[in-house]
């Protein structure tokens, strides 16, 4: 029996644990939190809010599925390195906003992340095993999102609904809104420097329409491995809490003589400079990362509640960096600091675009 903990059990990501934990007899469900909704009953140990490693120390689990959204996922992140538990990360804003204190902690606990984000479990298994001086880069792909053939004057007045309309995915209103903005790549290309210690000059984006290409990994003779299937994140949900058995799941095997597309293109930078910033700020490393995903949330927050232009978004991510001293933090305690102070300066700046 593996004990699993779910967090953030009642959004897209939870409820397709849900379906995937119910399917095989080996995951026991020990403990779930939600943010908000009612979760009674749903496994012996519930919490709803609050400071979520409490549950996890009653819980004592096997394996922590981290599915909360945003910067509250990473206080259960870091329990889960600091103590060598394996963590299935689906919050990629934990490696975000605390990659350099995170894999410190991954060191010195010796567990493992299995990442859970579909492009860094595509790249986990193209890597896993694989000499680094072997690869030559990694490759993450991009849908576009659903605004992907327009250019910058086309992005002005996109309505919360347009944005949440995503082509290829079903999934929370975050991070639809990130997909739509490319910051969703621009957080996965963070996450992927830190999960597999790979320079950013190294990491690359393309726009890839269908989605059936997750990731390529370029290695030095000249050859590519990519990990192709259907876009539905139960595939990825059940690699990291089977680890490493690779259970069977529900989803059909890839049709190709029905016709699959795979086309790549290059990300539009101009019409979606969050990617830029994302990078940007991955490169500047220490806080700059935090201080970029905590404008983000607010700035996303902002437009889903109808006030912040979609173009407000990376103008308040961009100023809030500007405004911002970036440090090297200590711990956890201070890059929560470092988030609420940067949180401040980016609601200060949404008041200001805000019409
Ligand atoms: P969602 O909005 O559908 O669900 C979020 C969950 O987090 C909910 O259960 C909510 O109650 C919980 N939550 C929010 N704040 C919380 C708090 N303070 N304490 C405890 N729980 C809290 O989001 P989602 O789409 O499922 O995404 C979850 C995470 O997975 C995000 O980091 C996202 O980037 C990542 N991710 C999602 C997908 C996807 O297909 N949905 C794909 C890749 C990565
Ligand atoms: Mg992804």
């Amino acid at each position: 029996m593996k004990r699993v903990a779910l967090l953030g059990a009642t959004g897209s990501i939870g409820s397709q644990a849900l379906e995937i934990i119910g399917a095989h007899p080996e995951l026991e469900l020990v403990a779930a939190a939600s943010g908000s909704q009612e979760i009674e009953g749903l496994a012996p140990l519930t919490q709803i809010g609050g400071d979520l490693t409490e549950l996890l120390e009653r819980a004592e689990p096997d394996v922590v599925l981290n599915a909360v959204v945003g910067f509250a996922g990473l206080p259960a992140t870091f329990w889960a390195l600091e103590r060598g538990i394996d963590l299935a990360l689906a919050n990629k804003e934990s490696l975000v906003a605390g990659g350099e204190l995170a894999t410190a902690a991954w060191r010195e606990g010796g567990g493992r992340i299995l990442p859970v984000d579909s492009e860094h479990s595509a790249a986990f298994q193209l890597l896993e095993r694989r000499a680094p001086e072997t690869v030559h880069s990694l490759v993450l792909t991009a849908s576009g999102g659903p605004f992907r053939r327009r250019g910058r004057l086309d992005l002005s007045g996109v309505t919360p609904a347009e944005a949440l309309a995503h082509p290829t995915w079903n999934m929370g209103p975050k991070i639809t809104v990130d997909s739509a903005t490319l910051m969703n790549k621009g957080l996965e290309l963070i996450e992927a420097h830190f999960l597999f210690d790979l320079p950013y000059e190294r990491i690359e984006v393309v726009v890839h329409p269908t989605s059936v290409v997750h990731a390529l990994v370029r290695l030095r003779d000249g050859a590519a491995l990519a990990h192709l299937g259907y876009p539905d994140m139960r595939v990825p949900i059940s690699y990291a809490l089977t680890y490493p058995d690779r259970a069977e799941t529900p989803i059909e095997p890839l049709d190709l003589a029905a016709g699959v597309i795979l086309e790549f293109s290059a990300p539009d930078e101009q019409a979606f400079p969050c990617l830029a910033l994302a990078r940007a700020a991955g490169e500047a490393g220490r806080t700059a990362p935090c201080v970029l995903n905590a404008a983000n949330e607010v700035a996303v927050a902002a437009f889903l509640d109808g006030g912040l232009p979609f173009l407000g978004i990376p103008e308040v991510v961009e100023g809030t960096l500007n405004a911002t001293d970036t440090v090297a933090a200590r711990d956890l305690e201070e890059l929560v600091a470092i988030d609420a102070e940067a949180r401040k300066t980016a609601a200060a700046l949404t008041r200001q675009l805000v019409h």
